[in-house]
């Protein structure tokens, strides 16, 4: 028997992963593969506040459409704007789980042109949209 130095579960003495916790007793890939089990938890945040931003987004930018049969083209133009920032949003939610860096500035790039493109009905998705991607650029 010999005991796992991470867990401290006993395992047989010729194995080479820990039963419990799958410390490599060979002691090269055991951080590897904590950092990757960490990265997946971690980007669901992200991914989830960036997907319900887009959503958000997305209504803003289809209000936005339904709403220039009164108000002309301008506003129609807004609103396809808003679309194409909310389909970014979206690229970008699903970036942070490869490359949190380049994610996060993906996703606050597409916040800011929301805002630029709808304000006020834009407002929501940019907000969650930013949250997403300032938390994709700090958390490690
Ligand atoms: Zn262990």
């Amino acid at each position: 028997m010999k005991f796992c130095v991470s867990c401290g579960t006993e395992n047989d003495d010729n194995a080479t992963f820990c039963i419990k916790c799958g410390y490599n007793f060979d002691g090269k890939s055991e951080t590897s593969t904590k950092e990757i089990t960490a990265n997946e938890t971690s980007r669901t945040l992200e991914l989830v506040l960036g997907i319900i931003g887009a959503i958000f987004g997305l209504l803003g930018g289809v209000f936005a459409i339904m709403l220039s049969s009164f108000g002309g083209t301008e506003i129609f133009a807004l609103g396809i704007s808003a679309l194409l920032a909310s389909i970014v949003g979206i690229v970008g939610s699903v970036y942070v789980k490869n490359n949190a860096k380049t994610g996060g500035i993906i996703l606050i790039i597409s916040a800011i042109w929301l805002l630029i493109s709808i304000s006020a009905y834009g407002i929501l998705g940019f907000i969650l949209l930013g949250i997403a991607g300032l938390i994709a650029l700090i958390r490690k």
